[in-house]
């Protein structure tokens, strides 16, 4: 056996240094920029120059303290501390050996979207193909994987990576991640050409449900939103209808587009409790309901809707499991309003600023991303009202 040779892109421009900036997460609401070692790949890894990543909802949740990262009295803490940040990204292949190219078909120079689960590829889920329920399922930013708000990113051998156009923006390349879970919640719908598909929230899941259900062409795909400018962006992305649900009766609505029946599918990605009981209320009998989100408080509804009224399919949906091309051809398309979904990039150095904003719902942001090239932050001027 011959040891493995790392290739590494050698123009001094690229040239990669010793140590990086990083936000390492320390514990709840204390990340901090930390300048740590940059990691260097082993056999079958890679290391990437980081483009771009966004900053999810569950950034937040993991950031304020949430049970389901940190543990309470019901279940033991699954985030890891001193772990960077950051599991929506792209980033430019700049070493690793030539079985770790091979293997996922790139070379030095290249750009590639990282799924952000790392499965174990043993557990029963894995071994029975269900890789994105893995059991220990690390996760980059969260457990088991550093994350990507740094300057460099390491690809272990049991990620999975897909090739994205470098022509895309960096921020608008790291948007593949939550689109492949939007995408994967309407596959979950299995809509058909006849349907009526109404989709609750117009943040970053719902605009790329939307964007997704309309690739699959049904009757009529309408966003709810209570935010006008949201809807604007939801029309852009592909609904031919939109309800502000703080102006009119959402339900009453959509009963009176289908002839007293309801909507067909109803994917909900809002995580507010509300708008679980107005997707009951809004299907068909034997409609399907589509659960994305992940919610702060229980929701709290009338099950017989489920069962005695409607006998409804109530589907689960988690990551973006067999839709990661799909998304990112749809990106490289062009054919969404990228700039107006992608609202503010800001450096690594003005982390906080992009979580804060984030936490904010008055802010006007959609999709918040860190671009470790910038120097200062940038704003589309879009929605920002
Ligand atoms: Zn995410
Ligand atoms: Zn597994």
């Amino acid at each position: 056996m011959s040891t493995a040779t790392i290739s590494e892109i050698d123009d001094s421009a690229s040239a990669v240094p010793a140590t990086m900036k990083a936000v390492v997460v320390h514990g709840p609401e204390d990340y901090r920029l930390d300048t740590v070692d940059v990691p260097t790949p082993g056999a079958g890894e890679l290391l990437l120059k980081v483009d771009a990543v966004g900053v999810c909802a569950s950034d937040l949740k993991c950031y304020h303290g949430a049970a389901k990262f940190w543990g309470d009295e019901n279940r033991p803490a699954w985030a890891e501390r001193d772990r960077i940040a950051g599991h929506e990204f792209v980033g430019t292949v700049v070493s690793g050996d030539d079985a770790a190219l091979a293997k996922r078909g790139v070379s030095l120079g290249d750009r590639i979207a990282c799924e952000q689960i790392v499965p174990c590829w043993e557990c029963r889920y894995c071994l029975m193909g269900a890789y994105w329920m893995c059991g220990p399922h690390d996760m980059f930013g969260f457990k088991g994987f550093d994350g990507a708000m740094a300057e460099y990113v390491l690809v272990p051998t049991r990620a999975l990576t897909h090739p994205v156009s470098r022509d895309l923006a960096p921020h608008v390349a790291a948007f593949a991640e939550p689109l492949s879970c939007a995408m994967h919640a309407v596959e979950r719908g299995n809509i058909k050409f006849d349907d009526v598909v109404v989709i609750a929230g117009a943040g970053p899941i719902g605009l790329g449900a939307i964007a997704g259900t309309r690739q699959k062409n049904p009757k009529l795909v309408i966003a709810l939103d209570m935010s006008d400018d949201k809807l604007a962006l939801a029309t852009k992305a592909g609904a031919d209808l939109v309800i502000n649900i703080t102006k009119e009766d959402a339900v009453a609505k959509v009963k009176e587009l289908t002839d007293g029946y309801g909507a067909d599918v109803y994917i909900e990605a809002t995580g507010h409790p509300s708008a679980v009981s107005q997707g009951l209320n809004i299907l068909r009998k034997l409609g399907t309901y589509v659960e994305y989100s992940v919610f702060g408080s229980n929701a709290s509804v009338d099950w017989s809707i489920i069962s005695d009224d409607k006998e409804l399919n109530v589907l689960g949906a988690h990551l973006g499991p067999h839709c990661w091309p799909a998304a990112i051809k749809l990106l490289e398309s062009g054919k969404l309003p990228m700039d107006e979904i992608c609202t503010h990039q800001f450096p690594l150095d003005r982390f906080q600023e992009a979580l804060d904003l984030v936490a904010d719902s008055e802010g006007g942001s959609v999709k918040v991303s860190i671009v470790p090239s910038l120097t200062e932050a940038t704003t589309s001027a879009a929605v920002h009202s």
